[in-house]
C-alpha cells in the first residue's frame, strides 16, 4: 500500500490588538487540520517510519507512550489505515480514559507496564517481541532521525517568507526538522522552540541530536506552567480567551503553551516591528479531553 496522505494544512493569519500595537504579524500553520488523529506533527514523524517499516516487510508496529499520548493514538490511526498491526506500550498501571479507548477502537493492543521497566524501552521491545520477526520498534513520541525528515517537508510547503517560526517540543523532533528544513529553503527564518517540560534546557540536545548542521535557534523555557501536562489558571483562561476570539481550538499540554509564549513574547517585544511570525499549530487537540476538570 502506498503510505502517504494528501497534506492538508493551510496557512491563516490570526488578529488581536496586541499584534496591531507590536506592529506583528502572525500566521498559523493548521497541522491540526492533516487528520483528525493522525494529527499534525505525528503524521508528519510517522511517514518514512511507516516507509521504512513496509521497506523492511515489517507488519507490526510497536511503540510506546504515556495513557494520553497523542502519538499512541497517530499510530493506532495510521496502523489502521495503513495495514499495518499496532501494540501500544503504556507507562503505568492499567487505565481506562479517551486516548485508549480511540486506540483500542482503531485496533491496537495494549500493554501496560510499570514506570521502571518503562525507562528502557529497546528492552521491553526485546521481551515481549524478541521473536516476531514481524515487530518494528518505534520510540515514544516518534523521536527518530526518520520523523525529522518527515517534519522537515512542512517549510517545503510554505509560499510566504517569515522572520520566524515558533512551535512546542516534547522529543525535540518535529523542531529539528523544521530547522533542517529552514536551513535548506529558508535560512533567514529564525526558529524559536517552547519546550513543555520543566528545566527545558535540555530540549537543546534532544534538538542537537537531528540537526543536520548546527543551528543558532532560540529556546523559551519559561512557558511549562509547572511541567509536562501540568496548568495554571492562566494558562487556561489564555485558551478559552483564544479559542473563542479565533475560533481555533489549542490544547493545554503543547499548543497552549506554545501560543502562550508568543503572545508574552511579543508583548515583552521580543519581535522586531514589521516581523512576520508562523506559529505551527502541531495538532493534538484530543488531549483536551483528559484536562476537562482543568477548565
Ligand atoms: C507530540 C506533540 C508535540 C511534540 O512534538 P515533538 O516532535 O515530540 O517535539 C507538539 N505538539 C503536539 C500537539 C503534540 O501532540
Amino acid at each position: 500500500m502506498d503510505i502517504s496522505l494528501e497534506i492538508f494544512s493551510p496557512v491563516q493569519q490570526i488578529h488581536h490588538e496586541l499584534f496591531k500595537s507590536r506592529e506583528v504579524e502572525v500566521f498559523v500553520k493548521r497541522d491540526d487540520m492533516i487528520h483528525p488523529l493522525i494529527s499534525g506533527n505525528k503524521w508528519r514523524k510517522l511517514k518514512y517510519l511507516l516507509k521504512k517499516s513496509q521497506a523492511e516487510n515489517k507488519s507490526h508496529l510497536v511503540t510506546f507512550g504515556g495513557a494520553f499520548s497523542n502519538h499512541l493514538l497517530a499510530t493506532a490511526a495510521a496502523a489502521a489505515k495503513f495495514g499495518f498491526k499496532a501494540t501500544g506500550i503504556v507507562r503505568g498501571e492499567e487505565v481506562e480514559n479517551d486516548t485508549l479507548f480511540l486506540c483500542k477502537l482503531h485496533g491496537m493492543q495494549l500493554l501496560f507496564t510499570d514506570r521502571d521497566s518503562y525507562r528502557d524501552k529497546p528492552a521491553l521491545f526485546e521481551k515481549y517481541f524478541g521473536c516476531d520477526s514481524d515487530a518494528f520498534f518505534i520510540d515514544e513520541g516518534g523521536a527518530s532521525a526518520e520523523g525529522a525528515q518527515g517534519c522537515s517537508e512542512l517549510v517545503t510547503e510554505l509560499d510566504q517568507h517569515f522572520d520566524h517560526i515558533i512551535c512546542a517540543c516534547g522529543t525535540g523532533t518535529t523542531a529539528a526538522g523544521i530547522i533542517n528544513g529552514l536551513q535548506q529553503h529558508a535560512p533567514d527564518t529564525r526558529f524559536n522552540a517552547v519546550p513543555v517540560f520543566k528545566n527545558g534546557e535540555f530540549m537543546r540536545e534532544e534538538i542537537d541530536r537531528f540537526l543536520l548542521s548546527p543551528s543558532g535557534y532560540q529556546l523559551h523555557t519559561d512557558y511549562h506552567f509547572g511541567g509536562y501536562s501540568k496548568t495554571k489558571p492562566e494558562l487556561i483562561d489564555f485558551i478559552r480567551q483564544f479559542t473563542a476570539s479565533t475560533g481555533i481550538l489549542i490544547e493545554p499540554i503543547y499548543t497552549g503553551k506554545m501560543f502562550y509564549a508568543l503572545f508574552d513574547l511579543i508583548e515583552k517585544g521580543q519581535f522586531k516591528p514589521g516581523s512576520r511570525i508562523l506559529a505551527i499549530h502541531t495538532g493534538g487537540l484530543w488531549g483536551i479531553l483528559g484536562m476537562r476538570d482543568k477548565f
